[in-house]
């Protein structure tokens, strides 16, 4: 077996709390951060950065904080996600942008919650706003609400059953196009990484597409590792990322304890060859 580089630093740039659909607060989050060996961790919470409203500084409990969000985009009718990295937090263009998202999510729920309580959900709206506590409001809040009024199993049961690909839940207007949500993250002085890109399930071809695309669209790099992942889809990634000149990013994707495949700080390991995001910050 190689021997581990001496004092190799993990990097999590990709988590959420509860400002999003995450299950910890952003302190806990760090805490946990901390305990798994975390040296820097980006809170990329969905279309919102209230996470780093508890924060005066970057380097929080020995955990060096990146400024982070993941925005929801649409890429020729699909939602894609891109993570914006080092964006300034500070910056009231993105703030207004991040500002007409919750809006797009607070409609396309009231549009979700309609289909539900067409279904018979009823309160739908009020049970999902009760999980998300407050405006940010995503089909996992929905999820919940399904398992407490007990129509579904649990929330892997209520994307199948509601809220997945191609279900009732899954609206798929109102995001902007990816190559505005690159352009806010780029105008906030940040990074676009291109999120999990085999959560898509496209084609080798359209996932060719879609990295061509960001390129374009002034994306840097992408997901080579989002979790634990197997061997066969980290080497297909890193072809693509070094294919077509794209750092390399990984993250856990976490968003609550127990899901063992995207504990912080627990991902695959990068492959040594790649050029890290970091390494251009
Ligand atoms: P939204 O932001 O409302 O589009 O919801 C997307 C979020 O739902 C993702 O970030 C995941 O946290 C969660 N999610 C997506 N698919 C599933 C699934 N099949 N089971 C459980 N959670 C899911
Ligand atoms: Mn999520
Ligand atoms: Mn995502
Ligand atoms: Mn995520």
């Amino acid at each position: 077996m190689a021997p581990e580089k001496p004092n190799e630093m993990i990097f999590d740039l990709h988590s959420h709390t509860t400002a999003s659909d995450g299950e910890l607060t952003p302190l806990a989050l760090i805490s946990r951060a901390r305990e798994n060996g975390v040296a820097c961790l980006a809170i990329t919470d969905h279309d919102t950065i209230d996470a780093y409203g508890e924060f005066d500084c970057d380097l929080i409990d020995g955990v060096m904080l990146c400024p982070g969000v993941e925005l929801s985009a649409n890429w020729h009718g699909r939602s894609v996600h891109v993570v914006g990295l080092r964006i300034r937090l500070e910056s009231s263009s993105l703030l207004k942008e991040l500002e007409a998202q919750q809006n797009s999510r607070v409609e396309r729920a009231e549009q979700i919650a309609g289909r539900l309580e067409k279904k018979g959900f009823d309160h739908a709206m009020e049970g999902a706003r009760a999980f998300a506590g407050g405006d940010n409001i995503g089909r996992p809040h929905f999820a919940k609400f399904l398992v407490s009024i007990a129509a579904v199993r649990d929330e892997r049961q209520a994307f199948k059953r509601y809220l997945g690909r191609g279900k009732i839940g899954d609206i798929q207007r109102g995001w902007p196009p990816v190559a505005s949500v690159t352009s806010w993250i780029r105008d906030a002085g940040g990074m676009a990484v291109l999120a999990h890109p085999a959560h898509y399930r496209l084609t080798n071809t359209k996932l060719g597409v879609l990295a061509d695309e960001f390129v374009e669209a002034g994306g840097t790099a992408m997901e080579v590792v989002s979790g634990k992942q197997s061997p066969e889809l980290t080497r297909k990634l890193a072809e693509l990322a070094a294919e077509k000149g794209l750092l390399a990013s990984t993250g856990s994707d976490f968003h609550r304890p127990g899901a063992a495949w995207s504990e912080l700080g627990r991902q695959t390991a990068l492959p040594s060859h790649l050029k890290p995001v970091w390494d251009a910050w």
